[in-house]
């Protein structure tokens, strides 16, 4: 048994059980035994790969959109550029050489990624090493200093804490985790309950049995941001797994080594996620007073943005092979099914974006787009 559950279990015989939130933080977050602190998640020989480590037309169209958000606030002399949760730093990676088109960008920006494991902190400034901006880490989104923020965060919400509510004929208790009588890990309801008018209205009328998955966490983090753009001018994009309207259902899942798990059995061994609820991500970043566009699904994301365009330059007199693995990669991102509709992206800026900061500075010669550009500047990426 893994030194973790080892541990829980005798938590919860001292303390009682665990909500499920408590339960997601010890395994992913725990400093010695958790799953980012040990774990090399990522990647054909972790437990599950990311789009920026799918391809890296990725991280390279994510950072055009960031090149237009930049130019669209008035290409400021200083803003902050900020990652969320940065994995192994490939998205940056991509991002920054795209970025390198405009050295304005590259000079007006600091560089934050916020990221709580020490271990995948050292991976990102290694993968960094060779870009024109160098990190710096913080520890909390609150921690970047104030001015126009470009934010980025790719499968972060979904790595954080959800709580579960189950309908009972008693109303909706907190889904615990406990210990059965051979001193296994199982789950329960809880004595802490939740109020039929906290729960959406579309969610009370579920049968006995229903879960109803709340993210506090994810949200404070969303209005936080909402806030800041509100107040200092820029944009966000939250890309992630999820669903557009609040429905029940129990979303926590466990991945390990690219296969479902039971997710009371590897507790730190095996990655966990939540769908990240968008409806309750807008409404947070609203609260916060951003502007929240309409979400897009991936798929639609990327075409917009060029992914066609992009694989098709960067297939450009490649092998047949690699041409192949780039036709692979558009798949994997864009199509229904897979990443495509499965995954959606949420952009959130500041409210006065258009009027204030658009007209304040008079428009430069119309750029051919970065696109027609692509071939000469970018080449593959050099894999670390
Ligand atoms: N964005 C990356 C990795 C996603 S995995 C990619 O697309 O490949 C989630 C990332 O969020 C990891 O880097 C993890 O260490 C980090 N993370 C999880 N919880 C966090 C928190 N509360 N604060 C900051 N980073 C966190």
């Amino acid at each position: 048994m893994s030194v973790l559950k080892d541990r829980i279990r005798r938590q919860i015989a001292n303390e009682g059980p665990l909500t499920v939130a408590q339960y997601i933080t010890i395994c992913l977050g725990d400093p010695q035994a958790g799953y980012y602190a040990t774990r090399e998640p990522f990647g054909e020989r972790g437990d599950f790969i990311t789009a920026p480590e799918v391809s890296q037309m990725f991280g390279e169209l994510v950072g055009a959109v960031c090149l237009s958000a930049y130019q669209a606030l008035g290409s400021p002399g200083r803003f902050q550029l900020a990652e969320l949760g940065p994995g192994r730093g490939t998205l940056m990676f991509d991002l920054l050489r795209m970025a390198a088109l405009r050295p304005r960008f590259l000079e007006a920006a600091s560089l934050n990624l916020v990221e709580t494991s020490q271990r995948l902190r050292q991976i990102q400034k290694k993968t960094l090493s060779r870009s024109p901006l160098q990190p710096q880490f913080r520890d909390r989104f609150a921690d970047i200093p104030d001015g126009p923020l470009i934010l980025v965060a790719n499968e972060f919400f979904d790595a954080l804490p959800v709580h579960q509510f189950v309908k009972t004929t008693d109303g909706w208790r907190e889904r615990q985790i406990g210990l059965t009588g051979d001193g296994d890990l199982a789950f329960g309801a809880g004595a802490a309950g939740l109020a039929d008018d906290a729960v959406p209205e579309e969610i009370r009328a579920a049968p006995e049995g229903a879960i109803f998955e709340t993210q506090p966490t994810a949200n404070a983090i969303a209005e936080e941001i909402g806030a800041r753009l509100a107040e200092h001018g820029g944009a966000a994009l939250f890309i992630d797994y999820g669903y557009l309207q609040s429905a029940p259902g129990d979303t926590l899942q466990a991945v390990r080594k690219h296969a479902f798990d039971d997710v009371l059995a590897h507790p730190g061994e095996a990655d966990l996620t939540a769908h990240v609820n968008f409806q309750a991500l807008a409404a947070a970043a609203a609260r916060g007073g951003a502007r929240v566009l309409p979400p897009l699904t991936q798929g639609d994301f990327l075409l917009r943005a060029g992914l066609l365009e992009r694989a098709g330059a960067l297939g450009a007199g490649k092998s047949h092979r690699e041409q192949e693995t780039i036709r692979d990669a558009v798949e994997r991102l864009a199509a229904p099914g897979q990443m495509g509709d499965l995954f959606k992206v949420l952009a959130v800026t500041a409210p006065v974006y258009r009027s204030r900061r658009l007209t304040a500075r008079p428009e430069r010669p119309k750029d051919q787009g970065l696109r027609n550009r692509f071939p000469s500047v970018l080449e593959t990426r050099h894999e670390n």
